[in-house]
């Protein structure tokens, strides 16, 4: 029996975790699982699974959980301090699959217990991978990509040695605005943006796939979870998602990894590891896809990719004022404030203005320097929507 703890279990990652361990509940016994507002769906994977306990992150969703609750001896939490405490419970392997930042500090302190952490967080990587790297070091814990490119890249790269790799390239769909003018893309809708053509997932990530600023979140992902250059790191448009990535080795042998579009994939990878297991994905039918399509990335229209690149030569916390910027314009677009390419510009100006006090490699990288950063960054944001608002 395996001990597994959920983070973001009501999610569209988490729930894709829940079904694999659904299929084989004798081999695991459930400690925690945390969620959001969606405290019904939350109670109900609790009471079937059994949890020993369960955690919303909201102070004021602790009353509704309770009452969801009641009548079971699954204990109840909520707020921040709930989700770190359930970070403490003893477990064997556990998934980081909180949309945001709020992944950051219980995936540190899963970290600190030794543990398996499979991250579907990108978010913490990109806003502290030295932080969330060292911590790994230093108490021993394996941190396992769940991210489908990086899944793709670390399977590719078993039995061989990093110095080896020349360049990895991960995939992009293009998302639904693959081929609009950027003048239509301007006035995109939040609709349009949620309507990808291969992926079913959050809602978030799915909008940041349509601006490319998950690619860019994944440019800097790669740099740090597999410690490459940024140069050695390549993006290629495919529109079909069944190639997540390909590594080039320094003979000029190049490995892709192929898959259907389920996440179930990457994260059966991860649960499983080493080894590996049936999983119920659907197997690929090349002869029936046809074709498979590559395309360089049109950085005028996803202009995040490039923010990316300034992101990952600046260095230091920069990325954690990229990735707080990004939430906050991405909250801006979804509440009506600003247009779907305000975005990148948005994130652009916060970075350009914050450069100088984030920029410097010496400021020591622990949760509360990210977090100043992170604060920061999502004030300067909010005035630069403000402004944007008030011009448009
Ligand atoms: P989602 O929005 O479907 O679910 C997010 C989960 O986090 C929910 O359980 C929600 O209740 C919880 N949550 C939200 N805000 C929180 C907060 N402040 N504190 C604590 N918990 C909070 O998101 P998702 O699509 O499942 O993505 C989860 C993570 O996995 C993200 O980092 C995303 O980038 C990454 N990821 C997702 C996919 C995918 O297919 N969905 C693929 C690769 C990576
Ligand atoms: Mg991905």
């Amino acid at each position: 029996m395996r001990r597994v703890s959920v983070f973001g279990s009501t999610g569209s990652v988490g729930q894709n975790t829940l079904d694999l361990i659904r299929r084989e509940p004798k081999d695991y016994e459930i400690i925690a699982l945390t969620g959001g507002r969606n405290v019904a769906q939350l109670a109900r994977d609790a009471r079937e699974f059994d949890a020993k306990l369960a955690v919303t992150a909201y102070d004021d969703q602790l009353e509704p959980l309770q009452e969801a609750l009641s009548g079971t001896e699954i204990a109840v939490g909520a707020g921040e301090n709930a989700i770190l405490e359930a970070a403490d419970r003893p477990a064997d392997w556990i998934m980081s699959a909180i949309v945001g930042a709020a992944g950051l500090a219980p995936g540190l302190r899963v970290l600190k217990h030794g543990t398996t952490l499979a991250l579907a967080n990108k978010e913490s990587l990109v806003a502290a991978g030295p932080l969330l790297l060292n911590t790994a070091r230093k108490y021993g814990a394996t941190i396992l990509p769940v991210d489908s490119e990086h899944s793709a890249v670390f399977q590719s790269l078993v039995g061989e040695e990093i110095n080896a790799v020349e360049t990895v390239t991960i995939t992009a769909s293009g998302g639904p605005f693959r081929d609009w003018p950027a003048n239509r893309m301007a006035r995109a809708t939040l609709q349009e943006a949620l309507n990808h053509p291969n992926w079913a997932m959050g809602q978030r990530i799915t909008i940041d796939s349509a601006s490319m600023f998950n690619k860019a979140l994944e440019l800097i992902e790669t740099k740090e979870f597999f410690g490459l250059n940024a140069d050695q790191i390549k993006v290629l448009v495919h529109p079909e998602s069944r190639v997540h990535a390909l590594v080039e080795f320094v003979d000029g042998a190049m490995m892709a990894h192929l898959g259907a579009p389920d996440m179930r994939h990457a994260i059966g990878y991860a649960l499983h590891w080493p080894k590996r297991r049936n999983l119920p994905v659907e197997r690929l039918d090349l002869a029936g896809i046809g074709q498979l399509r590559f395309e360089a990335p049109d950085e005028a229209r996803f202009p995040a990719l490039r923010l990316a690149r300034n992101v990952m030569k600046t260095g230091g916390l920069a990325g954690a004022v990229f990735n707080a910027a990004k939430e906050r314009a991405l909250d801006g677009f979804i509440a009506g404030q600003i247009g779907f390419m305000d975005m990148a510009n948005v994130v652009e100006d916060v970075l350009t203005q914050m450069s100088l006090p984030v920029g410097h490699k010496d400021a020591p990288f622990t949760l509360d320097n990210v977090a100043k950063a992170d604060h920061l960054a999502r004030i300067r944001t909010s005035e630069i929507i403000e402004k944007t608002r008030i011009k448009a």
